[in-house]
C-alpha cells in the first residue's frame, strides 16, 4: 500500500482525508474518493476509519478493527488510496479537529487538506468539537446522492456566513448504495455482490457479521 512519501521541499501535497465509519466500506464510499482525487487532483486519499464515532452509541457500531481490515481490503487496488489507523487505536471518540490536525502538523510532508465525508454528516458541523478551527484548517467535499436537498446547508450559512466558501458539493450517482442497505440485505440473507469490493463480501460472510441486522 502506498504512503505519504513527497518531501516538504518538493512543495504541498493535496491531502484527502475520506472520515467514514465504514460499517461495512462499500462502492460508493470508493467512487466518491476516487472523484474527489480527480476533480480536487488530489495526491493522496487516506481514509480514516472512525474509532469510536462521537455521536453514535457503541455497541451500534462494528467491531473498529473489522472496519479498518474492510477499509484496507477494499483499497488495496488503488495506489493513491491509504488507511490509517489513527482514530482506531485512540481510545477517545473520534473528532475530525484532532485527526485533521495530526495529519496537518507532520514534518514529513507540508498539505491542503481535504476533508471528505457525506453531506448528511457535514450537516452537523455546527455541533462538531471546534468547528471554526476546523474550517479553517481543511476544505471540505461533501459528497452526495442526485436529488440531494440543499435547504438544509443553505439554514447552516445563516450561522456561519461565508461557510460555502470551505464546502465543495460532489454528487455521486453511486452513493444510492449505502452501509445501512448492505448490513439490511446481510440480515435478510440477500447477496450484496457487487454492492462492495469481493475481498470484503468474503470477509463479512466469514466474520459473520451483520447477521443480526
Ligand atoms: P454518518 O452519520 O454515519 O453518515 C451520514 C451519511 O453520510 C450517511 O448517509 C453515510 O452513508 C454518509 N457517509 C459517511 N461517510 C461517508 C463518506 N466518507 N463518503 C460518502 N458518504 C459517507 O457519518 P459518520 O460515518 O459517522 O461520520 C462521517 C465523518 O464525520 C467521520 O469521519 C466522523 O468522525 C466525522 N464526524 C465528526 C464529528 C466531530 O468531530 N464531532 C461528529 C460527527 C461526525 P454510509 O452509512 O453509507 O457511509
Amino acid at each position: 500500500m502506498a504512503t505519504i512519501i513527497r518531501n516538504r521541499k518538493a512543495g504541498k501535497i493535496n491531502l484527502g482525508l475520506m472520515g467514514g465509519t465504514f460499517d461495512p466500506i462499500h462502492l460508493g464510499h470508493l467512487v466518491s474518493a476516487e472523484e474527489a482525487r480527480q476533480q480536487f487532483d488530489l495526491d493522496y486519499v487516506v481514509f480514516v476509519p472512525a474509532g469510536i464515532p462521537p455521536h453514535k452509541e457503541r455497541s451500534k457500531v462494528s467491531d473498529p478493527e473489522h472496519r479498518y481490515l474492510m477499509t484496507t481490503l477494499a483499497v488495496m487496488s488503488n495506489p493513491a488510496f491509504i488507511v490509517s489507523r489513527f482514530e482506531v487505536d485512540r481510545e477517545v471518540p473520534s473528532y475530525t479537529i484532532d485527526t485533521v490536525r495530526h495529519f496537518a502538523e507532520q514534518e514529513a510532508y507540508e498539505a491542503n487538506i481535504y476533508f471528505i465525508t457525506g453531506a448528511d454528516a457535514i450537516l452537523e458541523i455546527l455541533t462538531w468539537k471546534d468547528y471554526t478551527a476546523l474550517l479553517d484548517l481543511c476544505t471540505f467535499i461533501a459528497v452526495t446522492r442526485p436529488g440531494y436537498s440543499l435547504e438544509r446547508l443553505e439554514e447552516i450559512q445563516k450561522s456561519l456566513p461565508g461557510i460555502m466558501n470551505k464546502v465543495h458539493l460532489l454528487e455521486i450517482p453511486a452513493l444510492a448504495i449505502s452501509s445501512t442497505y448492505i448490513r439490511e440485505r446481510v440480515a435478510l440473507g440477500k447477496t450484496i455482490k457487487y454492492l462492495t469490493p469481493e475481498p470484503v463480501e468474503q470477509y463479512i460472510k466469514k466474520q459473520r457479521l451483520y447477521i443480526n441486522g
